[in-house]
């Protein structure tokens, strides 16, 4: 049996910094679904947009305004691909410099499982939940696979 190449440990880490989570058109109506809000009113409470796309805002703890410490992602459900697909981004699928990198960073990446079956969970995972996207325009770019 192969070994589990990453299995979150709730951390938060990911959760943390600005600009990162990207909403595709996809998202934003999940998203506005899940609490209930038109999707205009979703985006001015809790988003911005930047270079043309729309990204979550940060709390002034640096973290996602749907960030809640002790228990998690807020909005779970109706969470974005971005935060669904982490850590099997595009960088850390085509570069095992970037996959060892991660490590530090986020503790539920197995290094024992070795790059290569990193890469193979993480395609089979990306496939699987429909998570690839093909939109420079609008997509996150680490999402943005040839696949
Ligand atoms: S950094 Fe990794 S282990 Fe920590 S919450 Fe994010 S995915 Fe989970
Ligand atoms: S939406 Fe949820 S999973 Fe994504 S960064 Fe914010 S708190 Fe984390």
């Amino acid at each position: 049996m192969s070994v589990v190449a990453f299995e979150c440990r709730m951390c938060g880490h990911c959760c943390h910094g600005e600009g990162g989570i990207v909403m595709s058109a996809k998202d934003r109506t999940r998203l506005a679904d899940h609490l209930d809000l038109s999707e205009q009113e979703m985006l001015e409470a809790y988003a911005e947009q930047r270079g043309g796309k729309w990204h979550v805002i940060t709390g002034e703890d640096g973290y996602c305004i749907f960030f809640r410490e002790g228990k998690g992602c807020h909005v779970h459900p109706g969470r974005p691909d971005i935060c669904r697909a982490w850590p099997f981004f595009r960088g850390n699928l085509i570069d095992s410099d970037s996959w060892e990198m991660i490590q530090d960073y986020c503790p539920g990446v197995n290094p024992d499982a070795g790059h290569q079956e990193f890469v193979r969970q993480g395609k089979e995972y990306i496939r699987s939940e429909g998570l690839s996207r093909h939109d420079p325009d609008q997509d996150a770019n680490a999402l943005i696979t040839d696949e």
